[in-house]
């Protein structure tokens, strides 16, 4: 790599270190002509989009993994096959279009189980009991309490006590 200050090709590597979440190398360098330092980052180009998992494996994303996953959150409740679809296509394009190309498996998580609330509760529920894989039985209910609250919410007639007025 040459020198960023006089252009001389013989430069060292004095430092090297790799980012905590080990995406990218850092090294500090020095040129053996004028002794200036600079630093360097290497990282992967990647392609394709990646998915960071919880144990801190990448692994390229896989629609047809995202699928299946929802479409198991969605067996045997009344969502059809383009709902499905339209889902993946949302939640692929939401990825794709973020700036970094590694995204982690718990943002894919977030993503799908928000929508799916507004899809279908039950769909919802499955859904996340299975990423955020309570380990209590209270996790799973404070979560079941919470969205039929919000059902009830939706579904309530707004009643006159509910309606303030325009300031
Ligand atoms: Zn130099």
């Amino acid at each position: 790599m040459d020198c960023p200050d006089c252009g001389d090709e013989r430069t060292r590597v004095i430092d090297t270190e790799t980012s905590a979440d080990g995406t990218s190398v850092r090294r500090r360098r020095e040129c053996q002509r004028c002794s200036f330092r600079f630093t360097t980052y290497e990282r992967p180009e990647w392609d394709s989009l990646q998915v960071k998992k919880r144990d801190g494996t990448i692994e390229p994303f896989d629609r047809a993994k995202l699928r299946a996953g929802i479409e198991r959150a969605v067996e045997k409740r009344n969502v059809s096959e383009p709902t499905v679809t339209n889902l993946v296509d949302d939640i692929e394009s939401a990825l794709q279009d973020r700036e970094t190309r590694i995204v982690s498996s718990s943002l894919i998580g977030e993503l799908v189980s928000g929508r799916l609330r507004d899809v279908d509760k039950v769909a919802y529920i499955r859904f996340v009991s299975v990423y955020r894989a309570f380990s209590e039985p209270e996790e799973f209910l404070r979560e079941l309490d919470a969205v039929l609250d919000s059902e009830v919410e939706d579904f309530e007639p707004a009643t006159a006590d509910d309606q303030s007025p325009n300031t």
